[in-house]
């Protein structure tokens, strides 16, 4: 039975508060644990616990409060992760594949192994071992560990970049000729059933390098989308997925699709599943880690997603205005996180457009992202 049971989640984000709207509509019991007191699930459960996801005994103290147990982050404690399984809680997605996609090099060699086409790489001890390795320029290095949206990632063109490279290990990537930035959710549960998410387009803002919008479906062939869902497929099916899995993909000049990394969580680029699909991300994951059966995830409506990021000081105003008049529009659908006041550049929510046809809902989506860039 499944009706009533403890869920716990480690990490307090964002991505969280959309698991526990799913949550609760599954009829489960809410915990989560995060670092920030202040984390925006601490508002919407009276289970939320204030505490280290890398420390063994919090999380071990924490998962033993809970029979299912999920991230919504991956830099957790891995070996916690193991003994409370052993203990009998189920835990989804297990630690192995947490622990193998905290790194990226062991990451990538776990897809090697399985034959899915990665972006070649090499495994970098330090900055100093990269100055005997003028030949691999230009590349992109990457931080083995904790690096996120983009954070641990530079691009090295020249020697002299080197003196500026992280000095950590690392992996050091060729430079890929990217056409198009795709992503494929996919969900397996315990029983071995799959469902693929169709592909998604990250559609990146040139000058800064950060996300512009993100499109549903993707402007690809239906080739293509096949070729993707059947890699996320396969990436699932090699990790032993239970839960859900997103696959970031790039589709090279030349026509290539190649892995570039994987997140064992829910995901940006599943935010739209919400309102532009039969099953949102969310809900999916609770269904694998339930052992349920997954839902559909056709496609309703197409739909763009625009982030929502803090504005320099005096934006404010305007952008809560703007927001507010955008609303009017039909088929805008707002996600606003709670956060304080952040740093400029800081994601502050989400808004996903759907439309009866891509071209209705990129147009729809040039105000708002007209509204959110100033
Ligand atoms: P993060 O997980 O921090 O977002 P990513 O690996 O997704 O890091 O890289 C961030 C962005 O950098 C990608 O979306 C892509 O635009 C670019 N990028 C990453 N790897 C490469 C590569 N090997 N060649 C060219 N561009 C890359």
């Amino acid at each position: 039975m499944w009706q009533g049971k403890k869920l716990g989640i480690l990490g307090g984000g964002q991505l969280g508060t959309m698991l526990v709207r799913s949550a609760i509509d599954f009829g489960l019991q809410v915990f989560v644990l995060d670092k920030n007191p202040d984390a925006p699930c601490s508002r919407y459960t009276g289970n939320f616990v204030a505490g280290d996801l890398m420390d063994y005994e919090t999380v071990m103290a924490f998962g033993r409060m809970v029979e299912v147990l999920t991230i919504e982050i991956e830099a957790v404690n891995v070996a916690a992760l193991r003994d409370l399984a052993s203990e009998g809680i189920i835990i989804a997605p297990d630690a192995d594949l947490i622990g193998t996609i905290q790194d990226k090099w062991t990451q990538k060699q776990a897809l090697l192994s399985a034959g899915i086409p990665v972006v070649p790489g090499i495994s970098i001890a330090d900055r100093k071992s990269l100055y005997a390795l003028p030949d691999k320029l230009p590349g992109c290095l990457k931080l083995r560990t904790q690096g996120y949206d983009g954070n641990g990632v530079m691009m090295l063109h020249t020697p002299s970049d080197f003196d500026r490279a992280f000095d950590a290990p690392c992996v050091l990537e060729e430079l890929v000729q990217i056409d198009r930035e795709l992503a494929v959710i996919v969900c397996r549960n315990a029983q071995g059933d799959i469902v693929c998410y169709d592909p998604v387009q990250m559609v990146l803002d040139g000058e800064r390098h950060l996300l512009d919008y993100q499109l549903c479906p993707a402007s690809i062939t239906a080739g293509q989308s096949d070729e993707a869902r059947d890699i996320a497929t396969r990436v699932a099916i090699s990790m032993n997925l239970v839960g859900i899995l997103a696959v970031e993909m790039f589709l090279t000049s030349e026509g290539k699709i190649l892995v570039n990394e994987l997140a064992p969580r829910p995901h940006n680029s599943g935010h739209h599943t919400i309102e532009a699909c039969n099953t949102s991300q969310y809900e999916q994951l609770l269904r694998a880690a339930l052992g349920l059966p997954l839902g559909d995830t056709a496609i309703i409506q197409p739909s763009v997603m625009v982030n929502i990021l803090e504005p320099e000081p005096p934006g404010r105003k305007a952008l809560e205005n703007g927001l507010s008049e955008m609303l009017g529009q039909p088929g805008t659908h707002i996600h606003w996180y709670g956060k304080p006041a952040g740093r400029p550049g800081r994601k502050m929510g989400h808004i996903t457009i759907t439309g009866r046809t891509l071209v209705e809902v990129l147009e729809k989506a040039t105000d708002i992202r007209s509204l959110v860039r100033n």
